[in-house]
């Protein structure tokens, strides 16, 4: 039962290895970005059913940990770690439902939307996060000193550090960019006790100075350029398939910012294809904010011209980044994924946030920007009425109060509020409630 990981030079030609309990990110010798690596063919030593009924089985129990969406694959994410030092709040196994009456209003029927956002802290970053800081744990205990775990955020990260950290016992750092994080997301890490640093610049800003900070190696660097968040990560792909009876979906569709998230989930189909549980691959569609879309320029350019760019303020503000780091594993994961890369302007996140709200759902405007991207590709015929598709939803609507009532009430300066419901003031006349009824009613009716 000796499953190995390592961390691996992302350069294929490169390579160089270290242990996941050094304290590195990128690589020594050609200062490229590291990737976990398993020992795949002990992996493949088991067959693909086993593998099925051992993660189903462990789904129907409750043992410690792998009653956790990610540790109940503990032999494919993170081996290394001891379970008593594994920190989770059973993250994971999040819902997937079928958004039937949106699909249906916007030709794709087979629509389901992984609901990542329904998770302890609201968001998927609690995958990589029990990842990152059962790993610190398990460092610790072998003796190292660690005297802090940091991290630069656009406010979902640090939200997920923090509450982890807590249940450690583990002193969180987090660098926010002052004024750009909503309410919510800044109250998290404040309630669990992280020192909370609000800085006046930007998330790249931010992503710098954090940078500076954990190059004293006693404080951990948390941000996703750090690969063993992905590890945790790469189970919403496997965990979709789980759902689908271990069948992949034709399309699955992500917002991405710093683009660790697309790079994880097409990790975790190509581990599904290796050890060959499935035989086909999804198309990954990455979908930008207008506003931030660096990803999204340099796929229009065939991938040939990079920049960085400084991003605008958007309202999916966990993906105003405007220099990715995991530019390059995402690109490498998009050729291998026939991928496409889409972008949606503000009144399109908020149109596709309410649309889909109105149907169900409660999403966030990241969620709206991957909506907001699918419904171009249906309309282009980029993606075709008989496919199954999958729109991972990255947090929790209730994260973005600020924002949904904003739309509903008109008050955000250049967006349209073309599917506003606000409430109705009336005198308390029953008269005049009953006149209200009915007048709902009856457009109900007619439209
Ligand atoms: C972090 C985050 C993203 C972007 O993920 P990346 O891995 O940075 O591309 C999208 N949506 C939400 C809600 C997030 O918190
Ligand atoms: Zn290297």
């Amino acid at each position: 039962m000796s499953y190995t990981a390592w961390f691996e030079c992302f350069n294929a030609e490169c390579k160089e290895r270290y242990e996941l309990t050094d304290v590195i990110y990128n690589c020594r010798s050609c200062g490229s970005l590291l990737q976990v690596s398993h020992d795949y063919d002990k992996i493949k030593e088991t067959s693909g059913g086993h593998w099925m009924r051992l993660f189903d089985d462990r789904k129907r129990h409750n043992i410690w940990p792998y009653g956790s969406g990610v540790w109940k694959m503990k032999e494919w994410v993170c081996p290394a770690v001891d379970n008593d030092n594994i920190v989770s709040m059973y993250e994971g196994e999040s819902n997937l439902f079928l958004a039937e009456r949106l699909g249906k209003k916007i030709g794709v029927p087979d629509l389901w939307i992984k609901l990542c956002g329904n998770s302890h802290t609201g968001s998927f970053k609690d995958l990589g996060m029990t990842v990152l800081v059962s790993m610190v744990k398990q460092i610790i205990s072998e003796g190292k000193d660690i005297r802090a775990v940091a991290c630069a955020s656009t406010g979902d990260t640090s939200a997920a550090l923090a509450a982890y950290c807590a249940a450690a016992g583990i002193q969180s750092i987090v660098f926010l960019p002052k004024d750009k994080v909503s309410p919510e997301q800044l109250i998290q890490p404040i309630a669990n006790g992280a020192l909370v640093l609000a800085l006046d610049t930007d998330f790249d800003g931010c992503m710098k100075i954090v940078q500076e900070v954990t190059k004293d190696n006693t404080i951990y660097l948390a941000n996703s350029k750090n690969s063993l968040r992905i590890e945790g990560q790469k189970t919403v792909s496997l965990e979709i398939a789980q759902q689908f009876d271990w069948e992949v979906p034709d399309v699955v569709v992500i917002p991405g910012g710093n683009l660790g998230n697309v790079s994880a989930i097409g990790k975790g189909f190509l581990l599904l294809e290796k050890v060959g549980i499935i035989s086909k691959r999804p198309r990954i569609v990455c979908a930008q904010a207008e506003s931030a879309n660096p990803l999204y320029l340099y796929y229009k350019t065939g991938y040939k011209d990079y920049k960085p760019i400084r991003a605008r303020p958007t309202h999916a503000s966990a993906i105003q980044i405007g220099d990715p780091v995991s530019l390059e594993k995402a690109v490498s994961i998009l050729k291998e994924f026939d991928g496409i890369v889409e972008q949606a302007s503000e009144q399109e996140l908020a149109d596709a946030c309410a649309m889909g709200d109105n149907t169900g759902m409660y999403t966030c405007p990241h969620t709206g920007v991957a909506l907001a991207a699918l419904f171009k590709l249906v309309e282009r015929g980029d993606v075709r009425r008989d496919e199954r598709v999958v729109v991972v939803s990255t947090a929790h609507g209730l994260k973005f109060s600020n924002f949904k009532l904003g739309y509903h009430k008109g008050s955000i300066s250049n967006i349209k509020n073309r599917f506003a419901n606000m409430p109705i003031e009336l005198p308390a006349s029953a008269d005049a409630v009953q006149r209200a009824i009915d007048k709902k009613l009856s457009e109900n009716r007619s439209g």
